[in-house]
């Protein structure tokens, strides 16, 4: 930037990334030039506005800079107009009926918070789509509208500690895993292909029961992608820095050095797009999906989130001294309260059809959220719980300062006890959110965690500030006493045991947490009363907004349950039925020779082929009533009254047909020739060399 823009437009530009600061339309001009001027040195011939719609990917629509003169004469183009504001056709992209398709225009508008980039041959400017009348149709307008709330909450809570706080910002460092698989293997199965996990496929004989791909050597061909897909992301600015084996074999993790928020959100997003480029040229399929194979692991997007002054301090990283420390519980025991507060919400946003296998499924985050902090901090909090009401007497004062508060840095160094079977871990200096899908957008959990917290930052400063004022307590004293009380009102959401097992299951909801284990049970926190107040009081979404979203993720549900229910119609018909009965005529070929040949003692000798050819016949049968169960479930959920029993209907009555299907297709996997199976297995997706 100080290379291609005057000196004026480079500090608008910082203004604008530092404190929001508006950018005027002459300015504009410059910093469009100084773009056009870089990005064409570095081979652009084309820009585009670069947005996240509510699919889930990225789109882009590309201009050329080229630009015809009257005089017939070519310019290459690229004016502050066209930086700053762009109309794509929005009729097509998913917006939950908040405008029909006649009155379809919707606009993208710069964020300057994120920088420009250059991908292959074309200039992204990274921008928020939102419609005419102002709603949002994307990820990315809710989120940056709730870091702006975090950024006023934490900042009017942090200046009890440092005057000198004028900015807060959310940090998030996701951690994303994946599959690869060989892509002409990939390719053989439509199921991969169209819903990017395998609908059937018996378990191979050697899978991840024996540990050995996790953090394992990584094999030659992934080394070679993970170099070339790691260079391009440090050309386009993305800090990965971790790579690893996962459990399951061909899974992979990678994770990035944490950011500012939006920016990582857009680096995850950029990330899946160079991943799915690069991987092709490599001659693999990279599967994002949460659950691409049964029996062994998932996978998920760990988002670790902290907020961080301008001061360079990490509010959710203990200090060196008590009053430093104070301000560290302050954070911490708020943000607790707030998932507390808002745990069926936090479910809600890591919802969907993908992430329905995941969550519960014993190797990932149970539906159920709680949050987990490590017995030293559980210590702290309980002695914390003690702290008198009202004014504290001098020794208590002292007490706390030495013996709790003060005594935390150590403490939490040798917290290692980590569990991972926690949705929402602290971490040390950090909170884990683990229950987020690999498929993910980190957007939508990330605007909920600063929503619940900005709000709970909120109440806790007119808490305290009512007790400075009413009871006339001193500052320290009103924060411990309304700690404490945050401590007991929170104290159901904390656990520290094991989150798979059954018994946490029966204690949870002993406790009146909920465990919504379906999606289109889950969605319905989005459009609670407290949801939509939420979003409304804090201006991050209005309730038209709120409602949009929930329809366009309960019809995305249904959608994709009927993607994968008619995929599998299709593959169980046309291709496992056609082979078995190719095999069955095999067998019955065989056996009428043996008949030939026997006699009326063939059965001696045909016994075993008889049996299989039964067993074929049966496994036929069930297959094929299923499909036709399943199609007729179909068709009664599509008729449904509206939207939402659809989705329903598609969970409870179209979905259970397709385990049972894929039983009876497995089954004859393991019977029928492996010449002539079509369908490629396992074992040989899943071991790449
Ligand atoms: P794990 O042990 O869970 O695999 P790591 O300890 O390697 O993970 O860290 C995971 C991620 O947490 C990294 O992306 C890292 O950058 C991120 N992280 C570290 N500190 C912060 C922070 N203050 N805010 C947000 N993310 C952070
Ligand atoms: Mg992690």
């Amino acid at each position: 930037m100080r290379q291609h823009l005057t000196k004026q437009a480079y500090k608008s530009v910082m203004a604008a990334m530092e404190n929001g600061a508006k950018i005027d339309r002459e300015i504009a001009d410059h910093i469009s030039t100084g773009m056009k001027e870089w990005s064409i040195q570095n081979g652009a011939t084309h820009y585009t506005h670069w947005f996240q719609p509510l699919t889930g990917s990225t789109a882009e629509k590309h201009d050329a800079f080229f630009e015809l003169e009257p005089d017939g004469e070519v310019m290459e183009k690229f004016g502050g107009g066209q930086l700053v504001q762009q109309e794509p056709d929005a009729s097509s992209f998913p917006n939950g009926g908040i405008r029909n398709t006649f009155e379809a225009r919707g606009y993208t508008a710069w964020d300057p918070t994120s920088p420009a980039f250059i991908m292959g041959t074309t200039l992204c400017i990274p921008t928020v789509f939102v419609a005419y009348t102002g709603e949002a149709l994307d990820y990315k307008t809710p989120l940056l509208r709730s870091l702006q709330s975090i950024d006023q909450a934490a900042t009017a809570v942090c200046k009890y500690f440092d005057k000198n706080v004028n900015k807060t910002i959310a940090t998030l460092g996701w951690e994303q895993e994946y599959f690869l698989i060989d892509s002409a293997l990939a390719s053989s199965r439509p199921d991969l292909d169209l819903s990017g996990r395998t609908l059937l496929g018996h378990a191979s004989a050697k899978g991840q029961q024996l540990d050995d791909h996790y953090f394992g050597a990584i094999p030659s061909r992934v080394l070679n992608f993970m170099r070339d897909m790691e260079t391009e992301c440090m050309l386009l600015g993305i800090p990965v820095k971790t790579r690893h084996n996962e459990v399951a074999p061909n899974q992979f993790e990678l994770a990035p050095i944490f950011e500012e928020a939006n920016l990582a959100v857009d680096h995850n997003s950029l990330l899946m797009d160079v991943m799915r480029k690069v991987a092709s040229r490599h001659h693999f399929k990279v599967l994002f999906h949460e659950k691409p194979f049964a029996g062994i692991n998932g996978s998920g997007k760990h988002n670790n989130w902290s907020l961080s002054t301008n001061t360079g301090v990490n509010l959710l990283s203990p200090g060196s001294t008590p009053m430093k420390n104070l301000q560290f519980l302050t954070f911490f025991i708020n943000t607790i309260k707030a998932v507390h507060d808002h745990e069926e919400l936090l479910r809600a946003t890591i919802a969907s059809a993908s992430n329905d296998h995941r969550l519960g499924a014993n190797e990932a985050p149970p539906a159920i959220i709680s949050v987990f902090i490590g017995s030293q901090l559980t210590k702290v909090l309980d002695e914390l719980e003690k702290v008198t009401d009202g004014k504290l007497s001098p020794e208590e004062k002292t007490d706390l300062k030495l013996n709790v508060v003060g005594k935390i840095p150590e403490v939490i160094l040798d917290n290692t006890d980590r569990n991972r079977t926690s949705p929402f871990a602290f971490t040390g200096n950090k909170f884990e959110l683990r229950a987020v899908g690999s498929t993910a957008n980190c957007a939508n959990p990330m605007t909920v965690l600063n929503a619940i917290v900005a709000k709970q930052l909120m109440e806790f400063k007119e808490e305290v500030d009512a007790l400075i004022k009413g009871k006339k307590l001193k500052k320290d004293e009103a924060i411990f006493n309304v700690l404490r009380d945050y401590i007991k009102k929170s104290k159901k959401i904390r656990f520290e045991g094991d989150g798979y097992g059954e018994a946490w299951e029966k204690e949870a909801k002993k406790r009146g947490l909920s465990n919504n284990k379906t999606t289109p049970t889950a969605l319905k926190a989005k459009i609670s009363k407290k949801s939509i107040a939420l979003f409304e009081d804090l201006n991050i979404m209005s309730r038209v907004e709120s409602e949009a979203r929930y329809e366009i993720e309960i019809e995305d549900y249904a959608m994709r349950i009927q993607i994968e229910g008619r995929l599998l119609g299709d593959i169980a018909r046309n291709h496992v039925i056609p082979t078995a009965i190719k095999y069955q005529n095999t067998l019955i070929e065989n056996v009428r020779g043996l008949k030939e040949i026997y006699g009326k003692d063939f059965k001696k000798v045909a016994h075993e082929q008889m049996l299989i050819i039964e067993e074929i016949s049966d496994h036929m049968a069930n297959i094929n009533k299923g499909i036709t169960d399943m199609t007729e479930a179909r068709k009664k959920a599509n008729n449904a009254k509206d939207a939402v029993e659809t989705a329903h209907l598609y969970c409870d009555e179209v979905k259970p047909f397709f385990e049972d299907i894929r039983y009876h297709c497995d089954k004859l996997e393991i019977l029928v020739d492996d010449e002539l199976w079509p369908i490629t297995k396992y074992r040989e997706l899943l071991f790449t060399k």
